[in-house]
């Protein structure tokens, strides 16, 4: 039997791999090992009863107990705190899904990364932060690393049997979000629940907020970067406001290869989880009498500077990234907390990075997670200065 793990069972992305997992079969199926969560213990306990899993973990140390009683009479292994998340993702498996929410994400799935099987990597902070560690643990250690996030999984699935040399560039799409139409007048003082709204996909809210502000969109572009080892400049972002074409592929023929599908993140799961075959999935099928039209729009960088951002952070390359998603992540609690408005989070990643980033440039490959810890930590310790300063001013 397969063994599996879900590093973030709980979330919107772990609720729809537990789903599909279920529906192929379960336990009956899978060798379920571990399931890891946060706060929504019932759930967790829940998800690892259903699939009678070897352990399931909660990130919360003062959670354990809750767990421990959720899971009584189960035999499941209760087990809490960080480094249980690492001594989980130690455990032995086939596959792996990393869809744990920011740079918290990162030590597990590289833990997970040394099994010789598949990482399905929906964390795209990893990348991000250390996409070269990342890939070199992969390759490593013989695992595969198939890419979830809905864009990537696109490209991915269009280079399947293409020669890589023949990639001309590659076409990135972006709904555009909830304040597609804004001006940067209007965006000023929108609030965390009016960014949580996306039109499109169903989301945990902090991916939910990137994409109104595109710092979902900059951490892709870094993710395609890292991932399909395409320049910068191969890489153009293509507003495209119903989601129906997930990305594109450009050859140097002229030759387009899009792949599309419905605005359901089960289809990327997947096709992640039965790679290299394609199994039945429970998505909508697309009817394009009714669609009638694909819209495209040009992005916009002034009103979104996150977009610039990241192609400064590709240019600058070393541990850039790290910093940059360190910011960002930041930048986002304080407008969660209405601490700072939206259009303060691109102000303070470019305060940030202005303070850090060369620093962070000039780090050589082959570095290792300390030193990426290490510019993650410093990166939220100046952004919480800065954020501390701009409530201050707010409040005067
Ligand atoms: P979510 O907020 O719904 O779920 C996050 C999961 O991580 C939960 O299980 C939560 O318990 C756990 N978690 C939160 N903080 C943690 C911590 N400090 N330590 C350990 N575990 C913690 O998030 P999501 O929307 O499912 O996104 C998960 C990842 O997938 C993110 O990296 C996101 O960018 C990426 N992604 C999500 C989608 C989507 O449709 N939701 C699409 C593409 C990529
Ligand atoms: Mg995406």
């Amino acid at each position: 039997m397969r063994r599996v793990s879900i590093f973030g069972s709980t979330g919107s992305i772990g609720q729809n791999t537990v789903d599909l997992l279920q529906r192929q079969g379960g336990a009956d199926v899978y060798d379920v090992v571990a399931l890891t969560g946060a706060g929504n213990i019932k759930l967790l306990a829940e998800q690892a009863r259903a699939l009678r899993a070897e352990v399931a973990v909660t990130a919360l140390p003062e959670r354990l107990d809750d767990l421990r009683a959720a899971l009584s009479g189960s035999g499941i292994a209760a087990a809490a705190g960080p480094e249980a998340l690492c001594e989980a993702a130690a455990r032995p498996c086939d596959w792996a899904m990393s869809a744990i929410v920011g740079a918290a994400g990162l030590e597990p799935g590289l833990i997970a990364a040394r099994h010789g099987g598949v990482l399905a990597l929906a964390n795209k902070e990893s990348l991000v932060c250390a996409g070269a560690l990342v890939e070199e643990t992969c390759a490593a250690h013989g695992t595969r690393l198939l890419p979830v996030d809905s864009e990537h999984s696109a490209i991915f699935q269009a280079l399947q049997g293409e020669n890589r040399a023949a990639v001309e560039r590659i076409l990135l799409t972006a709904s555009g979000g909830p304040f597609r139409n804004l001006t940067r007048e209007e965006m000023r003082y929108v609030t965390p629940k009016q960014a949580m709204a996306h039109p499109n996909w169903e989301m945990g809210a902090r991916i939910s907020i990137d994409s109104a502000s595109m710092f979902n969109k900059a951490l892709e572009l870094i993710e395609t970067h890292v991932l399909f080892d395409v320049d910068p400049e191969q890489i153009e972002v293509v507003v495209h406001p119903q989601s129906i074409i997930h990305s594109m592929v450009g050859f140097r023929d002229g030759s387009i290869m899009a792949q599309l599908g419905p605005s359901d993140m089960r289809g990327a799961i997947g096709y992640a989880l039965n790679f290299p075959e394609r199994a039945p999935l429970p998505v909508e099928r697309l009817d394009f009498a009714t669609i009638s039209r694909l819209e495209f729009v040009a992005e916009d960088r002034a009103r979104f500077p996150a977009l610039r951002l990241a192609r400064e952070v590709m240019a600058a390359g070393g541990l850039t990234g790290a910093v940059f998603n360190a910011a960002k992540e930041t930048a986002l609690d304080a407008f969660l907390e209405h601490r700072i408005g939206f259009l303060d989070m691109s102000d303070l990643v470019t305060d940030v990075l202005d303070a850090l980033g060369a620093e962070a440039a000039a780090t050589a490959a082959g570095y290792g997670l300390a030193e990426v810890m290490e510019f993650d930590a410093a990166a939220r310790r100046i952004a919480m200065r800065r954020v501390n300063g701009m409530a201050a001013t707010a409040e005067m």
